[in-house]
C-alpha cells in the first residue's frame, strides 16, 4: 500500500484524492453539491451534531466531502494537523481574528501586510482589540511591542507589494518563549517554497485564490493548524470547544464560529477548481520564480529603473533570510522608475502584462501601486510601508521569459 508520506511534494498531491478513497474508483474527488446530508438512523445524525462521529457532514455551510478533500490536501502540503477552507482569503483571516481574539486582547502585526488585512486592523480596534503594527523584519521590534495581554503575532512570509520578509525564525522563538499564537500569511510563498510550521508558526493562512488555485478562476482561503501551538494554554477557547485532544481546539472553534456562524463557506465547485490548481503548484512556482528572477535582474541593471524589490536579489535587505528559507523567490516583483512621470506611460507601453489587480494568475499582471491598491491608504501609510509614488507591481505569469524580456525592453527604451 502506497503511503503518501514516502513521496515528494507533487507526487503526494496528485495521488492524494485516490488514496483518500473516492467513489467508483474516481481518481479526482467528485464535486458534491448536496447541501443536506441524510442518515438512516437518527442516532447517526445526532453523533454528527454532537461531534462524536468521526468526520460526517450535516449542512454544507460547515463543509462538504469536496471541501474536506481540499482541506486534507492543504494539511498534507503544509505538513500540518488540520485545515479549514473559506470562501476567500479575507474570510479566513477574519475568522482567525474574530474567533480567537476578544475585546481587551492585543495583537502585534507586521506593518508590511496585504492592504485589506491592514483595513481589518481598524475594525478590530473598533471592537476593542488593540493592534500594534511594527517593522517585523526586526524581531526586537516585535518583542518590544509585546504586552501582558498580547495573544497573537501576525506576519506575511513575503509582503505584498514591497517583498519585505519578517524575521521568521526570530519571531517564532519569541512566540514560543512568550506563549503567543504565531500566525503567518503564506500566500505569496506557498507551501512549495516555504512551510511556516518549520519556524514555529501555529497557524498558516492562505489566499487560495493566488498561488495554490493559480488560474485566476476561483476565490478561496484556508487556515492550517501546524500542530505546533499549545491550545490548552490559550485563554479564549470556549468551554464547548475544550473537548477531545487540545491539538484540535483551535480549529474546532474556528470551524464552528468562523464557518458555521459567520458563513464564509467555500463552494464545492470552487474547492474542486482549487484542488486541481494545487496539483501544478510546484511546476508553476518553479516557472514563475525563474522568470521573475530573470526579470528582476534585467530591470535592476536598466538605467531607467531606480529600485527593484525581489527577495532573491543580492540588493534585497532580507536577502540572507530569503536564501535561507525560500526554495525560490515566487512571482511577486515590484520596481520603481527613476522618472516617476514614466510610471503610467510605461504600463501602457507594455503589451503582454495585463493592467489588472490580483495576483498569481497564469498571465502576468501589472499595476501602479500608489494610484490603485494603496490609494485609499493615503500618503502617510504608503510612506510608512516603503511604497513610492511610482512603484509598479508585477505578478509574473506563465509566459515565456524571452517574450516578457523583449516586451520590457521595448517599453523601457522609450523611458
Ligand atoms: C489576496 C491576498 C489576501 C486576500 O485573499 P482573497 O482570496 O483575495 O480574499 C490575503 N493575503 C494576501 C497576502 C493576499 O495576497
Amino acid at each position: 500500500m502506497m503511503t503518501p508520506q514516502n513521496h515528494r511534494f507533487t507526487t503526494e498531491i496528485v495521488h492524494a484524492d485516490r488514496l483518500g478513497g473516492a467513489e467508483h474508483g474516481a481518481i479526482h474527488q467528485p464535486v458534491h453539491t448536496s447541501v443536506q446530508y441524510g442518515f438512516d438512523k437518527v442516532e447517526d445524525l445526532i453523533a454528527v451534531f454532537q461531534g462524536t462521529a468521526k468526520g460526517g457532514f450535516n449542512y454544507a455551510r460547515q463543509g462538504t466531502p469536496t471541501t474536506a478533500a481540499l482541506e486534507a490536501k492543504l494539511t498534507q502540503m503544509e505538513k500540518g494537523h488540520g485545515s479549514i477552507v473559506f470562501s476567500t482569503g479575507m474570510a479566513g483571516i477574519c475568522a482567525i481574528f474574530l474567533t480567537l481574539l476578544k475585546a481587551g486582547d492585543h495583537l502585534v502585526a507586521s506593518k508590511f501586510v496585504f492592504g485589506n488585512t491592514n483595513s481589518v486592523f481598524g475594525t478590530l480596534a473598533d471592537l476593542g482589540v488593540d493592534v500594534t503594527t511594527v517593522d517585523a523584519t526586526d524581531a526586537a521590534q516585535v518583542a518590544a511591542a509585546v504586552r501582558p495581554n498580547t495573544r497573537m503575532v501576525f506576519v506575511e512570509t513575503i509582503a505584498n507589494p514591497g517583498t519585505q520578509m519578517p524575521d521568521l525564525e526570530g519571531i517564532g522563538a519569541l512566540c514560543q518563549q512568550r506563549g503567543l499564537l504565531y500566525v503567518v500569511d503564506n500566500t505569496v510563498a506557498s507551501p512549495y517554497l516555504f512551510r511556516p510550521g518549520s519556524v514555529g508558526a501555529g497557524l498558516v493562512v492562505h489566499s487560495l485564490t493566488k498561488s495554490i488555485g493559480g488560474h485566476g478562476d476561483a476565490l478561496g482561503g484556508a487556515v492550517i493548524d501546524t500542530g505546533v501551538f499549545d491550545w490548552s494554554a490559550y485563554p479564549n477557547i470556549f468551554p464547548a470547544y475544550r473537548k477531545g485532544l487540545a491539538k484540535g481546539w483551535g480549529l474546532q472553534q474556528m470551524r464552528k464560529k468562523g464557518l458555521r456562524d459567520m458563513g464564509g463557506t467555500l463552494s464545492s465547485q470552487a474547492a474542486h477548481q482549487i484542488a486541481l490548481g494545487a496539483e501544478t503548484l510546484a511546476l508553476r512556482m518553479e516557472r514563475t520564480s525563474a522568470t521573475a528572477l530573470a526579470l528582476a535582474r534585467w530591470l535592476e541593471q536598466h538605467p531607467a529603473v531606480a529600485r527593484v524589490f525581489y527577495p532573491l536579489l543580492e540588493s534585497h535587505p532580507q536577502h540572507a533570510q530569503a536564501r535561507k528559507h525560500l526554495k525560490a523567490g515566487s512571482w511577486l516583483l515590484s520596481f520603481e522608475l527613476r522618472d516617476p512621470e514614466q510610471c503610467l506611460p510605461l504600463c501602457n507601453r507594455l503589451q503582454l502584462p495585463i493592467k489588472a489587480t490580483g495576483l498569481a494568475d497564469t498571465r502576468t499582471l501589472i499595476i501602479p501601486v500608489a494610484h490603485t491598491i494603496f490609494w485609499e491608504a493615503g500618503p502617510e501609510v504608503r510612506s510608512n510601508m516603503g511604497i513610492g509614488d511610482s512603484m509598479i507591481r508585477l505578478s509574473v505569469g506563465l509566459e515565456d521569459v524571452q517574450d516578457l524580456l523583449a516586451d520590457f525592453e521595448q517599453a523601457l527604451a522609450a523611458a
